[in-house]
């Protein structure tokens, strides 16, 4: 009976072994692109105002880039781990290549255009999905949205009041197309105090949003919260300037003034939230 059981074994060793090394030898042959890596610089560096690299995302850029040189899409001078306006520029030539056309057409990589870019050449990892279209609070956003706003409520202890959600082109004009994709939301202030405004904008940071109490001051607006989802690969342009902006520390308005609100350090997304 002892050898029928290793005769058994060893036929159930035999059969795995055959598929299981060549999944190895493909996986060893191309190397890995971090797609969260990616889509920071894709918020960032078009921003910058010079051709600086971000941190922790230069291997994954130079290899999208790559991708892009050797589909025609990109000159050779701008392969250089920077994902700047002409990678940007690239990417939504590489999207519209697909068939992709307006919030799927921007330029900001989404996973299904940087897995097909990958194919033969990189495997995707730490893969963003800003996953389906809902209601919640009465306005429309994504489900990535609503699980940070739940998050975000549940550390203040408090639920917002939404005055206005995601994927609603030219609903508010003083908007200028921020709320037109995913991840952004206008929140109610109303009936806080100055430190409950401010303790609120610091827990929407916390989870992974760029968040600012907006004045009556700034804008024809009332006293509100602007958030955006970083790393929502449904952004808007004007949405993903403003995580951009975040990210290097200016308000997000037309002025590019200092950010106006409570340090939070490091500035993370959702992703890293939840893995911290
Ligand atoms: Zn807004």
């Amino acid at each position: 009976m002892v050898t029928r059981r290793r005769l058994t074994g060893a036929a159930i060793v035999g059969a795995l072994v055959a598929p299981m090394a060549a999944w190895a030898r493909a996986s060893a042959a191309l190397p890995t692109v971090d797609m969260e890596a990616v889509v920071k610089a894709a918020q960032i560096d078009p921003r910058r105002a010079d051709s600086a690299i971000t941190p922790g995302s230069r291997d994954s850029v130079l290899l999208v880039e790559s991708a892009l040189q050797a589909k025609g899409l990109l000159a050779a001078s701008y392969v250089d781990g920077h994902f700047g306006t002409k990678t940007i520029d690239a990417y939504a030539a590489w999207q519209r290549s697909l068939g992709y056309t307006g919030l799927d057409a921007t330029g900001l990589p989404g996973p299904t255009s940087l897995t097909k870019l990958g194919e033969q050449r990189f495997t995707v990892v730490r893969l963003l999905s800003p996953g389906a279209e809902l209601t919640f609070h009465g306005v429309p956003m994504n489900a990535r949205t609503k699980a940070m706003l739940l998050e975000a409520e549940r550390l203040l202890g408090r639920q917002f009041s939404v005055t206005q959600g995601s994927y609603s082109p030219g609903e508010d004009p003083t908007s200028a197309g921020t709320h037109d994709g995913g991840g952004a939301l206008d929140l109610a202030v109303d009936g806080l105090t100055s430190a409950q405004r401010t303790s609120a904008v610091r827990r929407l940071r916390q989870v992974g949003f760029a968040a600012w109490l907006r004045t009556p001051s700034q804008g024809n607006w009332p006293y509100h919260i602007h958030a955006i989802a970083l790393a929502d690969t449904d952004l808007s342009i004007p949405a993903r300037n403003q995580a951009g902006d975040y990210y290097l520390g200016f308000n997000g308005l037309a002025n590019h003034g200092a950010d106006d609100g409570p340090v939070v350090d490091p500035k993370v997304t959702w992703e890293q939230y939840q893995r911290a």
